[in-house]
């Protein structure tokens, strides 16, 4: 059994929705889950459909109409015959939005984001499964509130393993020997609570999604098809010649995340890592290809070639706190010094400890920064730095080091056996 995850850009339109048919078709006979995200931005214009919603904004209604009309522009695409039950079906979805913000808002914003926001993935799965069966592939659409239960924290909901275990085994085998074809259907990113309403697990959620039901089917793999052939080794905003990696182990797919990367969160990697199933990331527009593979150390292909990595995170503030006394910067200081930043929410990127200072790249938060710079101002002397870039290289060697300083003002390095790191700004 596998899972496949397809992401908003998969089905973004028309012809992205007959593409994941054309992936399909190449796994005749195999039992799959597909999980599916939002249409294109979907997800976005329904949050700003709640915020409209909740400030009793008067563009609600264009912003309404409009969703409604590129899912009609979609299924008109797809489904010539008008009278095709899946527009019914989503019509009845869009009926539910109709409903929600033709009353006053009383619950708080977080709630009723979810019960609108969780909408985008009920549209798009009752199009993919129509589009699916259209195409000759039967399959069966499931809420996936039947089987992933969280508690409320709404926007940010945390999922219920035991009682989302019992529900998937339950209801998975008869899924698969249901009659209806080995494929099943259902929506990323939603999930329930106890007491019936949805929750969203988080923004970009959906992989997760997969993960949680990979892990828990023991899944002999999951894959997430993107609009890139794989993991990269950076960002191809910032370099022309990306390669793919062809594997990476868990461990290290979760460290990128960390320094920056946007490869694969480490809340999806987490569940697969525990039950050893591999990640693929692989590209839908050239479904023959390989993609990425993702998974425990002794799995990896053991003729692996290490390619360098480069995770850059532009935007940075280098801070430097120094004792006004030029007396050591001890434990009491820096104890001090973390809670100022664990208080205003500033993630540090990078530290260095010097016998004389403290110094800290974060991320140029204007809402935050700057005021922490005025609060630590008040016991100590701060240098900052603005306009600084954090360059991380894994599997470094002279060559890339050269490749990412050359014309560059190097304010701090850092080098372990495996990554170099290092705060540069333009010269
Ligand atoms: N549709 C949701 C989002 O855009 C979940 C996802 O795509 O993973 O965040
Ligand atoms: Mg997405």
């Amino acid at each position: 059994m596998k899972v496949f995850k397809f992401g908003g850009a998969s089905v973004k339109d028309a012809d992205a929705v007959r593409n994941v048919g054309k992936v399909m078709q190449l796994y005749p006979n195999e039992e799959i889950v597909v999980v599916v995200s939002a249409m294109g931005k979907t997800t976005n214009a329904l949050e700003k459909i709640t915020q409209e919603y909740l400030s009793k904004d008067a563009g609600l209604t264009a912003s309404v109409a409009d969703l409604k009309a590129y899912h009609q522009q979609i299924l008109e695409c797809l489904f010539p015959d008008e009278k095709h039950p899946i527009y019914d079906q989503v019509n009845n979805v869009l009926v539910e939005l109709d409903w929600i913000v033709e009353e006053e808002p009383i619950n708080e914003f977080d709630f009723e984001y979810d019960q609108i926001v969780s909408l985008g993935e009920m549209i798009s799965t009752k199009i993919v499964s129509a589009w699916l069966t259209e195409s000759g592939i039967s399959n069966t659409w499931i809420d996936v509130r039947d089987l992933i239960k969280t508690d409320n924290t709404y926007r940010e909901a945390q999922v219920d393993w035991a009682s989302t275990a019992l529900g998937v085994t339950k209801m998975m085998p008869s899924v698969f020997n249901g009659g209806n074809g080995k494929v099943a259907v259902t929506q990323g990113f939603i999930g329930v609570t106890s007491e019936n309403y949805s929750t969203t697990l988080g923004r970009e959620g959906s992989d997760y999604t997969a993960s949680i039901l990979g892990s828990i089917l023991g899944a002999e793999d999951v894959t997430i098809w993107k609009d890139v052939p794989g993991v990269l080794n950076a960002d191809p905003k910032w370099f022309k010649d990306t390669e793919k990696l062809e594997a990476l182990s868990y461990h290290d797919a979760i460290e990128l995340a960390f320094f920056g990367a946007t490869v694969i969160h480490p809340k999806t990697l987490k569940p697969l890592q525990n039950n050893g199933i591999p990640l693929l990331v692989r590209s839908f527009f050239d479904p023959e290809q390989e993609g990425t593979l993702i998974t425990g150390l002794k799995k990896l292909p053991k003729d692996l070639k290490t390619v360098p990595s480069f995770i850059f995170k532009i935007n940075q503030v280098l801070i430097s706190i120094l004792p006004r006394d030029y007396s050591f910067i001890v434990e009491e200081n820096l104890s001090d010094i973390f809670k100022e930043f664990a208080q205003r929410g500033v993630k540090i990127n990078l530290m260095q400890h010097a016998a004389l200072s403290f110094s800290v790249c974060v991320d140029a938060d204007a809402m935050k920064v700057p005021d922490l710079i005025k609060e630590l101002g008040n016991d100590y002397k701060v240098l900052y730095n603005e306009n600084v870039e954090l360059v991380t290289i894994r599997d470094y060697d002279q060559a890339t080091i050269d490749r990412v300083v050359t014309r560059k003002k190097i304010y701090v390095e850092q080098k372990t056996r495996q990554t170099a790191r290092f705060v540069v700004r333009d010269l």
